[in-house]
């Protein structure tokens, strides 16, 4: 099985290679197979990448924005037309199973491209009255913006960046992850088919090292990373030096609350997507399953049920609704926590071990009894692991849920919606939800708080992040000097 881009990188409107980059190798996850053989970026391909998004940035800035946001609309519609070919990509490069990629991962970044799209053409600014004078402001754009994507859902996270750095003028110089090179890519490709001018949309392949070039240039006014807590305290340090502005998606440990008042069911199946879609590698999962006492033993039995019917296998079979990690670092990095839980001494519900579809696989894992000075309740797995803790009453579950650094999401599942509403006013995240989870439209905010970011993407807040003020005095009488 091969999967191999044009070039490994797509610069100035056109592919690129430089093979004198250190050599990447991508793997399907689904059998640990090489399908494509890339290089990391040089020196001189960062150079021109930045340079071309130098170039392009100003005459795009002066288009209208509707010309602008009739590019993206078509990008959009070669997305929605490729989407067979483009999910099996995605499952290639990422493991995830068809039944996941060929509704989440290009699609949602479609509807990005449609929304800021159409949204381009409403930004404007204020005009505030000063009696004989007054004020104007310009919402400007930021000019070169960098991207930088985790390997969960590099094409979504790609589209997610460039819609709107692009739809507000802004040129972007995007890095995926090493692991999941292949999306951005076609991201690049569809955009310039679509019209896209050179220059505006550049990806460049490579590591740490790449993304950390990128960030400490001159050119580049801002960075949005979607990534762990480590790498963004060092990106935003180095972005800090020089005065950037910047995103940044970070890791997370979420609380999903269940109160004994919930729909077992819903509640349940949400436990289930919220710990098990994409094998757990979601950022806003909700790996801390607080539930009410008296719903315990109903809440794990059902849930035990429903995890041994999951259905694991081939990801390219349709049928498959749970696919590999994506490495075998992951795996082994998964494999260590679910040890560790069980020395500490939480209850084992299912799963726990090496799953038998593939050597990449991990079973889907529940532990019981996990109490909050466990390493499972405090730390990111990133795999399929749900944690199930206890508790007896609200004040309770929610000083828990904030007693963490992370913020990114929560969720409450409850019949009393004055309960709901109340408990996730209290809980410290960016991104929250009341009986449903882990959805995220486009046409909604997300983002984080404390350690797990800061800035939003997608809804109108993502115009804040990639577009900046100019006020504009205009004087309309004599100027009055005292000398
Ligand atoms: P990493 O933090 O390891 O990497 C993220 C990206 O940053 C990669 O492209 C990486 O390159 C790059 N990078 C690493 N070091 C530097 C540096 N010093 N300067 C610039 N760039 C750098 O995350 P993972 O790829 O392992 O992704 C998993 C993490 O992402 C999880 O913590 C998850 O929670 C988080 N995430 C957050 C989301 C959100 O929206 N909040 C969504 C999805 C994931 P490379 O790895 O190629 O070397």
């Amino acid at each position: 099985m091969r999967a191999e881009p044009k070039a490994s990188h797509f610069v100035d409107g056109a592919w690129l290679e430089d093979s004198a980059g250190a050599p990447i190798e991508v793997i399907y996850p689904g059998t640990g197979e090489v399908i494509a053989r890339l290089h990391a970026a040089t020196p001189a391909v960062i150079e021109a990448a930045l340079a071309s998004a130098a170039r392009a940035q100003g005459t795009w800035a002066a288009l209208r924005p509707v010309e602008r946001g009739r590019i993206l609309h078509r990008a959009a519609e070669l997305i929605r037309v490729r989407g067979e070919e483009l999910a099996v990509l995605e499952t290639l490069d990422t493991g995830k199973p068809l039944q996941e990629t060929r509704v989440a991962d290009w699609p949602s970044g479609a509807d990005a491209l449609e929304y800021f799209a159409g949204l381009a053409a409403t930004v404007t600014g204020e005009t505030i009255p000063l009696g004989r004078d007054f004020v104007y402001t310009l919402r400007e754009p930021l000019g070169v913006c960098v991207g930088i994507g985790a390997w969960n859902y590099p094409s979504q996270i790609a589209c997610w960046k460039a819609a709107p750095a692009l739809a507000l003028g802004n040129a972007m110089v995007f890095k995926p992850s090493e692991v999941t090179p292949l999306g951005a890519l076609q991201l690049a490709a569809i955009l310039t088919e679509a019209g896209l001018p050179a220059g505006l949309f550049n990806v460049v392949q490579g590591m740490g090292a790449v993304g950390a070039a990128l960030v400490a240039d001159a050119r580049v006014a801002k960075v949005s990373l979607t990534g762990s807590v480590a790498t963004g305290k060092r990106v935003y340090t180095a972005a800090a030096a020089g005065m950037k502005a910047v995103t940044m998606e970070l890791g997370g440990k979420s609380p999903l609350i269940v109160f004994e008042d919930a729909s077992l069911e819903d509640a349940v199946g949400a436990a289930m997507l919220g710990n098990f879609y994409s094998s757990g590698q979601v950022c806003s999962n909700g790996t801390r399953v607080f539930v009410q006492k008296r719903l315990k033993a109903a809440f794990l039995a059902r849930l035990a049920e429903r995890v041994a019917g999951i259905v694991a296998g081939d990801p390219l079979d349709p049928a498959t609704q749970f696919g590999p990690l994506v490495s075998a670092a992951q795996v082994a990095r998964v494999l260590g926590y679910i040890e560790r839980a069980r020395a500490e001494g939480a209850r084992l519900v299912c799963g726990g071990g090496p799953g038998n579809a593939g050597p990449l696989f991990v079973q889907p894992t529940v532990f019981a009894d996990v109490t909050d000075g466990m390493e499972i309740a405090r730390e990111e797995v990133f795999g399929p692991v749900m944690a199930v803790l206890d508790f007896d009453t609200e004040a309770e579950v929610v000083a828990r849920a904030n007693a963490t650094p992370y913020g990114l999401a929560a969720g409450v599942f409850t019949a009393d919606m004055a309960r709901a509403h109340r408990v996730i006013g209290a809980l410290q995240a960016g991104t929250t939800w009341i009986n449903a989870y882990n959805l995220t439209p486009v046409e909604a905010p997300f983002g984080a708080v404390k350690a797990s970011g800061l800035g939003r993407e997608n809804g109108r807040a993502a115009v804040e992040h990639y577009s900046r003020v100019k006020s504009v005095y205009v004087g309309l009488g004599p100027v009055e000097a005292p000398y």
